[in-house]
């Protein structure tokens, strides 16, 4: 970067925002965020329940040792040590159904050894079957589902219906097996040393969001909450003037802008923008019981097949159940959900299924954008034929599934593309956002 730094606004500060402003804050760039919310954290953020009386996130959310963008995040900000995870690869599961058990246990190195070792795969089938589902996988056409390329395959209903719900919020019938397999090509493919589960340790705000505000205080950043963006005033082809609710706020020539606001968001604020348009809800239960509880298999999730709950999280006393793909079940009433999520975790963990215990049911209904082919299709760039405006999310196109290492990754590379504005060799864009 040559001469003075230019100020960046940014817009939106959930973790595309606050990734895109750390980037920036710690390159010395001036940064100013505006959150419409009275708190930071967008979809990914805790709270002190009073019911519970413990802070609870607003959802389980599992990363894997693979997600390099997100770690690098946490480091940046000094909360390298935010998350926690055993020791190694191991994704634990329990069939309803049928009461039995099993332990994914990819080994660490990129060949796949594990795949010949009954005791480390889905049981009912073979290596060859695992690795049959991979190269479909890998070889699906842009247009086509999870069960397009894997319905056939023994391993559907007991892994890759799973784990196309789990990592896309969309039922497999419905979701892009493209977005599907770059998640795994990063993580499983990588070897089990990127497939390290991990959560948070004290919960989202503690890992990911306090510490990003802490860093961008001390490193002169400003903040302004309860700022909600209606409108971009433009000329030529650039953002001029920022207006909100009260205020206008008018941009030097050499300034610019990163929307990182959810797509229904963008598309009142950019009324041209092309962006998915179809969402889908995760409904999680959190439920307070007498004692600490460990799941079984050795790492802080369950993965559950055959019920409506999908996967178990323990944090102390508290068991955490999230269904995702959960339209349906959200338009239910509290007391029904956390009725039927009790009783497959009491199925799953041999406890008495009629006391349900205090609880918390979240519904998050646009908790992401529906993972199709067709509306993965719809996602813009990070550039704008606006030269200024640059465009963030976990909605964008990050080549990822709407996850926490996408909207991070969408950060800093929103951040990338503002460093190197300047008007004097601005080159416009392809005209794909406005
Ligand atoms: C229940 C749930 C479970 C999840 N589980 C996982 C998981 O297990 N693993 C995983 O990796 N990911 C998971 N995710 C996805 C992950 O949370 C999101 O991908 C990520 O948080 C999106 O971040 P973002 O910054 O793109 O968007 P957001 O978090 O939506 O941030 C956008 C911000 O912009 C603000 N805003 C909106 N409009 C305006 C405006 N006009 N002006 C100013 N500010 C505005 C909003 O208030 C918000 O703070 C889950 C999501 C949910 C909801």
């Amino acid at each position: 970067m040559t001469g003075a730094a230019r100020r960046v606004h940014i817009v939106g500060a959930g973790l595309a925002g606050l990734s895109c402003a750390v980037e920036l804050a710690a390159s010395g760039v001036p940064v100013t965020t505006y959150e419409a919310a009275g708190h930071a954290g967008g979809r990914c953020r805790s709270w002190n329940d009073r019911v519970l009386d413990k802070i609870i996130d607003n959802g389980n959310h599992l990363l894997l040792s693979g997600n390099s963008s997100a770690l690098d995040y946490l480091r940046r900000i000094g909360a390298g040590d935010a998350l926690a995870g055993p020791p190694g690869a191991v994704l634990p599961f329990h069939d309803l159904g049928s009461g039995e058990g099993w332990v994914l246990r990819p080994n660490d190195g990129r060949v796949p050894w594990w795949l010949f070792a009954p005791s480390r795969r889905v049981p009912g089938a073979g290596a060859v079957a695992h690795l049959k589902g991979l190269a479909a996988l890998a070889r699906a056409p842009t247009q086509a589902t999870v069960a397009d390329a894997l319905a056939r395959n023994p391993l559907y209903r007991r892994l890759w219906e799973p784990l196309a719900v789990a990592v896309m919020n969309t039922r497999a019938a419905d979701a892009s097996a493209l977005l599907l397999w770059r998640t795994v090509r990063e993580t499983l493919g990588a070897g089990g040393r990127a497939c390290r589960p991990l959560v948070a340790r004290r919960g989202l705000g503690a890992a990911f969001v306090d510490p990003a505000l802490r860093f961008l205080a001390e490193h002169g950043a400003e903040i302004r909450f309860g700022a909600r963006l209606q409108a971009v005033a433009a000329e030529g082809a650039r953002v001029a003037v920022l207006r909100f609710a009260d205020t206008d706020v008018p941009l030097e020539s050499d300034e610019s802008v990163v929307l990182a606001v959810p797509p229904w968001s963008a598309g009142e604020i950019l009324p041209d923008v092309t962006a998915p348009d179809r969402h889908h809800a995760i409904v999680n239960g959190h439920f307070r019981l007498d004692r600490a509880v460990e799941l079984p298999g050795g790492a802080p999730l369950l993965g559950l097949v055959g019920g409506t709950a999908q996967w178990l999280f323990a944090r102390d006393d508290v068991i955490s159940v999230t269904v995702s793909a959960a339209d349906a079940l959200a338009e239910r009433d509290g007391d029904a959900i956390a009725a039927l999520l009790w009783a497959d975790v009491a199925a799953a963990l041999n406890l008495d299924g009629a006391a349900v215990p205090p609880h918390r049911i979240v519904k998050e209904k646009r908790a992401t954008f529906a993972q199709t082919p067709d509306q993965a299709a719809r996602r813009p760039g990070t550039r704008t034929a606006l030269a200024n405006l640059c465009l963030a999310g976990d909605w964008t196109d990050t080549g990822l599934p709407a996850t926490i290492e996408g909207a991070i990754r969408s950060g800093q590379a929103a951040a990338g593309a503002v460093r190197d504005f300047a008007p004097e060799n601005w080159n416009p864009a392809p005209p794909c956002a406005t």
